[in-house]
């Protein structure tokens, strides 16, 4: 059984990650026309064939005056198949004795279904009623007003908004965006065309929440390669490299949603070579 919760400090604030299930991907959609060989000697496998941990989840900060969440994983649903956990989102806030009205805001990396789910719960009523719900304008427009995105779950994205959007609980940006002291939304568009980042900073420390810049930690390393949901490869494949060097130029921990838990790591680079080392928080 794989992690379903794990929290650590940084600096002054209590950072939290969340399953909302814990699964299994083939290696082989996160890495699209990755070589078997590269592969399996980049992930430590032993043939590709094989399935790799993987994550839907939510991270929890809670400063002394706020509780913020980055994403709300993948929401009310059926189990997978052979999962070992699954739309257990609101459980796992409440082991860490947070109620859905304690949270004051939520930022979105993106738009795709796994990061909005819980925006609503199962009766389909504002899981967070507190929250305003923060998200770069270019991601918003794409998927609530652009009518030139077909995306097939364009309209279960739309739903999960409908009743923010008439409840005034949405706010948006352009361009980076510091939403606090803490938190600063940095654009890497390609996954999708607003995706965002988040650095968090407290303490001289700082961590970096990549969304889904890296669904997996060897993205950063490998940065063109691709999983198949990226929107538009060559942006794509930009964001990875700025968020790789962000992160060594802040000496920043790196994490992401889809990781499993806890998966913590510190980039470096030489001679245009990236690498990450895992650390223990
Ligand atoms: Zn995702």
């Amino acid at each position: 059984m794989t992690n379903v919760s794990a929290s650590f400090q940084l600096g002054d604030l209590k950072i939290s990650q969340l399953s909302d299930g814990a699964t299994f991907r083939d290696p082989k959609i996160l890495f699209d026309g990755v070589e078997e060989k590269d592969l399996v000697a980049a992930l430590g496998l032993a043939n590709s064939s094989e399935l790799i941990p993987f994550n839907f989840s939510t991270f929890l900060i809670e400063s002394q005056q706020n509780k913020w969440l980055v994403d709300t994983a993948y929401g009310f649903r059926d189990p997978e198949e052979n999962t070992e956990s699954c739309a257990e989102l609101l459980i796992r806030l409440s082991e860490k004795g947070v109620q859905p009205s304690d949270i004051d805001f939520v930022v979105h990396s993106h738009l795709h279904f796994d990061h909005v789910g819980w925006n609503l719960d199962e009766n389909n009523k504002i899981t967070f009623p507190n929250a305003t719900h923060i998200v770069a304008e270019q991601e918003f427009d794409w998927w609530i007003n652009y009518e030139g995105n077909d995306h097939p779950l364009k309209e279960k994205v739309q739903e999960k908004f409908k009743p923010l959007i008439e409840n005034n609980q949405i706010k948006t940006f352009v361009g980076d965006y510091k939403v606090n002291e803490f938190l600063t939304m940095i654009y890497a568009p390609g996954h999708t065309p607003g995706h965002t980042i988040q650095l968090i900073e407290s303490g001289g420390e700082s961590l970096i929440l990549v969304g889904d810049g890296a669904h997996h930690p060897q993205h950063l390393v490998h940065q063109d390669w691709h999983p198949i949901f990226d929107w538009d490869r060559p942006q794509a494949r930009a964001a990875r490299k700025k968020i790789a060097n962000i992160a060594i130029e802040k000496n920043s921990i790196v994490s992401g949603v889809h990781w499993p838990i806890l998966t913590l790591g510190k980039l470096s680079e030489k001679n245009g070579n990236y690498d990450l080392k895992f650390i223990d928080k």
